[in-house]
Formats: structure tokens, sequence, C-alpha cells
């Protein structure tokens, strides 16, 4: 990719995603319908961003006749999950893609310097040969999905993309400058950004409304 070029943004708009983000959006929504509204969710924007997976084929025998069928080629898929509420993303993802495997990323804000500190990280071997998926419903400033990412980076992945359920403008456009290669998916790009950093008109705490701990 060219400098200064922009990485591509992948807004899945298909009305069962809209639809499904509207309920979760509701201030009424209850925990467990949100976390499975979340699920759910992740399901088809998961289905969006595997639709380039590389495929083979292999000889198998129907009852009838044997024939090529197509595969997924390759090792399986990382999905990498931003805690704490990318889990809530990667229960989806699990449903679809039984055999992938997962990372998980967990950092904070330092409240003096606000630098993005990291508390816990576990990937899956063989990095080199894999390709990511990095998981974090809400993209709001993006600081914590570029200080995940340069992380992961290091482990050298095949590819990597990033998938939320909401994004801000400033939080794509922080994402795009650092990481102009990975591309970015999801269900909706919101107005902006309040003075407290959520996302407007968005749907609150991500992680609150999964786990019920507003
Ligand atoms: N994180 C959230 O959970 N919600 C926002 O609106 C912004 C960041």
């Amino acid at each position: 990719m060219a400098a200064g070029e922009k990485g591509t943004v992948t807004v899945v708009n298909h009305p069962l995603v809209q639809y499904k983000l509207t309920l979760m959006r509701k201030r009424e929504t209850s925990t467990g319908k949100f976390r499975t509204l979340l699920s759910e969710i992740s399901m088809l924007l998961a289905y969006e961003v595997t639709r380039d997976l590389a495929t083979d084929t292999i000889e198998i025998e129907t009852p009838i006749a044997k024939m090529m069928a197509p595969v997924v080629a390759g090792r399986e898929l990382v999905i990498v999950s931003i805690l704490r509420a990318g889990n809530g993303i990667l229960d989806g993802i699990l449903q679809l893609i039984p055999s992938a495997h997962v990372g998980h990323i967990g950092l904070y804000r330092d409240p003096k310097t606000l630098v993005a500190v990291e508390y816990y990280f576990k990937m899956p071997r063989d990095m080199e040969e894999r390709d990511v998926i990095v998981v974090d419903p809400m993209l709001a400033t993006g600081h914590s999905a570029v200080a995940a990412l340069d992380r992961i980076k290091q482990t050298k992945p095949k590819g990597i993309k990033f998938l939320c359920l909401l994004a801000a403008p400033e939080g794509v456009e922080y994402l795009q400058e650092f990481h102009p290669d990975v591309p970015i998916f999801t269900a909706a790009i919101d107005e902006r950004l309040n003075e407290k950093k959520y996302i407007v008109p968005g749907l609150g705490d991500a992680g609150d409304r999964l786990f019920g701990t507003q």
C-alpha cells in the first residue's frame, strides 16, 4: 500500500444486521438480550469478514457420486479479542467458525499518561502461518485498537482484519492513519464522540451492557 493511502472500511448494511443493531442500541434492551443480539450479529459480520477466505478442493463421495468439493484452505484462523467487550463478538464468531484459534489482549489506559498499557497478551502458536481477525465492539478513539494491532503485528501474522460493531469517524481515521493495511469491518459509523469519548448516538458502554456491570 502506498504511503498515505487509507485502508478499506466495509459497512455491513444487511437488513438483519441493521435491525439487530437497532435493538442493541435501545436503552431498555436487557443484558441477556443484548448478549444474544451481539452473538447473532457477530455471526453475520463474520460471514462478511471471511468472504475472501482461500479455498481448496478435495475429493469426497456423496451417497450418489464422487465429486470435487470446496474446503477452507490453510491453517485455522485466529480471532483476537480485545478484553473485555471483544469477548461478546468472539462468542458469536466461534459458533460460526468453531475451529478458529483464539488470542486475547488486555489493555488499560493509564489515567495520567493516557498511554495504553498491556496487562494480558496470549496468542496461539504459529501466528506467522495464520490470518487474524481482531474484534472489539466499539471503535471509539481508536487508541486501544491501534495499540492492540501494534502488539499483534509483532507476532507477524499472514494478514489482519479489524471487526467492530460500531465505529466513530474519529476512530476510523485514527486506525487508518496507523494501520492503513488493516481493513475495517463494522455495522455502522455513527456521528461522533462526545466529551467522555462515548460514541454518539452509540449504544452506551458495550462491556457494561454485555456483562450487566453498569
Ligand atoms: N466504548 C464503549 O463501550 N462505548 C462507547 O461509546 C465508546 C467506547
